[in-house]
């Protein structure tokens, strides 16, 4: 299923739309380095990871804001 992704990000209004394709395909790499299948459920911290394949790939973005982070983790295409 293709969902779209917000064009601005409603509550600070920065644009994300453009980092939504980086932002999966370094989630992908991300999730391979760590040994995780490339789709499927996030994972939660547990005590032998500090940050996520997602929060690399916000950080790597310079998605720092909640707002926007929230954007991209609660999309359904992730
Ligand atoms: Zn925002």
């Amino acid at each position: 299923m293709d969902f779209p992704i917000p064009v601005l990000c409603c509550t600070c209004n920065r644009p994300i739309f453009g980092k939504w394709k980086s932002f999966l395909e370094r989630v992908k790499a991300y999730r391979k380095q760590d040994g995780r299948p490339e789709s499927g459920d996030l994972e939660y911290l547990t005590t032998t990871t500090k940050v996520t394949a997602e929060g690399r790939a916000l950080n790597d973005l310079g998605l720092t804001m909640e707002c926007c982070r929230v954007k991209f983790l609660s999309h359904p295409g992730i």
